[in-house]
């Protein structure tokens, strides 16, 4: 899409920090880091969210984000990683091209906000209603 920044960044018309790159994805550092090495990784060809994206390019982005994760460990010996993937507005998703996020949290660094919510038991009835209308509605 030729209006899209991270096509844009695919085609080289913007710079980007780049970590890792095969055929059909490209990992880049995100420069609204929510954490040191906090790491983007998408489909070169374009797809919005996660309903919209091929299913071999999806894979594609998973397999390099195991690459990308070791790499992150290794250079930067973090305490763990967040894997978060954003679809749609109404989950902020900000750019319009998947992506999924790696988010290194650092030892003594302040706890990554999307990790820590708190837990608190659920209606099991309505929890098994709502999965029987998910089970229900699998193509
Ligand atoms: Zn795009």
């Amino acid at each position: 899409m030729t209006d899209c920044l991270f096509c844009k960044i695919v085609n080289g018309e913007i710079p980007c920090v780049k970590v890792y790159e095969d055929e059909k994805t490209l990992a880049f550092e995100d420069i609204n880091p929510i954490s040191e090495g906090h790491t983007l990784i998408i489909p070169k060809r374009h797809a919005e969210n996660l309903w919209e994206i091929p299913a071999e390019d999806l894979a594609a982005v998973h397999m390099a984000s195991q690459k990308v994760a070791r790499a992150i460990k290794k250079a930067l010996n973090p305490t763990g990683i967040a894997a978060l993937q954003l679809n749609g507005k109404g989950a902020n998703q900000v750019v319009l091209h998947y992506h999924l996020h790696l988010v290194p949290r650092a030892s003594g660094a302040p706890e990554l906000p999307i990790t820590s919510w708190e837990l608190k038991s659920g209606d099991i009835e309505a929890i098994k209603q709502t999965g029987q209308k998910i089970a229900s509605a699998i193509e």
